[in-house]
């Protein structure tokens, strides 16, 4: 009998990355993450199942796709199409009637090898430039025994890997992926466990027991703060997280991440509102001063990235 080959749902893969770790990139967007921040910037990969997007700005009104689905479950209007999600059985078949492009699935099943079949091809550009692979989200975690053979992949290749994780996971999963992970990207939102699930949907504590157990095991870790005006960015959380930080063994870089209004378009393509509302952009004074804060507690501090 067959050995039955493992699937991942992955949002896409970005080539040529820049942003994700050291050197050129090939950054894999696994679908599903636990976590519903509030300012998520892809939205797209916060459900786990296979969901259909619109860009509305191409959308000429003509219908096809309303003539298609057999749930009627979309309404054109003279801004775009709206589809009801409570009645959508994803079947794709308004994707594939629309020819401008307005609308497509996101959140294929792929196995290891497709995805490889894809990142090989820049394998010279992660040579030259000490690059490799990058695994985020959505969050790796969720579908933890794909991304252990993806990871572990790559090593046999000889690439590089970055693990982009929110920590959300059990620590077993967690280990088994740590196996593979070169250096870690780990979020840090909140320092208090309530507001943290007030802004994220989760507590903290088990992410900051994860943060501790990856210094354990000392392996190299970018801490990245989405620095959020009013929810996350007052100056007491900020020393917090930066006296957190400060304890662990492991931590390279801190990479501040200024609130930017990227998740609005995202949410609109897939009719959800978006929870942050007109939020203005975080204020550069702030961001220079939560940058000090860090960096008298002795860090490398990025902003962006
Ligand atoms: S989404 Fe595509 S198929 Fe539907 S009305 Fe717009 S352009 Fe036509
Ligand atoms: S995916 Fe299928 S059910 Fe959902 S809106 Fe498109 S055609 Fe209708």
């Amino acid at each position: 009998m067959s050995e039955k080959i493992r699937k991942g749902r992955i949002v896409n893969i970005q080539r040529y990355s820049v942003h994700d770790g050291p050197g050129i990139r090939s950054t894999v967007f696994m679908k599903g993450c636990p976590l519903k921040c509030m300012w998520c910037s892809n939205p797209e990969s916060q459900k786990t199942e296979e969901e259909v997007i619109h860009r509305n700005s191409l959308c000429i009104q003509c219908g096809s796709c309303k003539e298609v689905c057999e749930t009627d479950s979309i309404t054109v209007t003279d801004e775009g199409v709206q589809i009801n999600r409570d009645t959508c059985i994803t079947c794709g078949k308004c994707a594939e009637a629309c020819y401008t492009g307005t609308l497509s699935m996101v959140g294929s099943l792929v196995t290891v090898d497709d995805i490889m079949d894809v990142v090989k091809k820049d394998s010279l550009f992660y040579r030259n430039s000490g690059g490799g692979i990058t695994v985020g989200g959505g969050e790796p975690l969720v579908q933890a025994e794909f991304v252990r053979d993806l990871l572990e992949a790559c090593h046999k290749n000889g690439w590089h890997t970055v693990l982009d994780t929110c920590g959300y996971g059990s620590a077993k999963k967690l280990k088994m992926l740590l196996e593979h992970a070169d250096l870690v990207f780990y979020d840090l939102k909140h320092m208090d466990s309530r507001k943290h699930k007030k802004i994220t949907g989760v507590p903290n504590g088990k992410i900051l027991k994860n943060a501790e157990l990856i210094s354990s095991l000392d392996i190299p870790m970018y801490v990245r703060i989405p620095m959020i005006p009013g929810l996350n960015d007052d100056k007491t959380n900020i020393r917090k997280t930066a006296k957190f930080a400060k304890k662990l063994k492991n931590v390279k870089q801190v990479n501040l991440l200024p609130y930017h209004l990227g998740g609005l378009g995202k949410h609109n393509n897939l009719d959800r509102e978006y929870p942050m509302g007109d939020l203005k952009a975080m204020k550069d004074d702030d961001v220079a001063e939560a940058k000090g804060i860090f960096e008298k507690e002795g860090f490398k501090v990025e902003v962006g990235g």
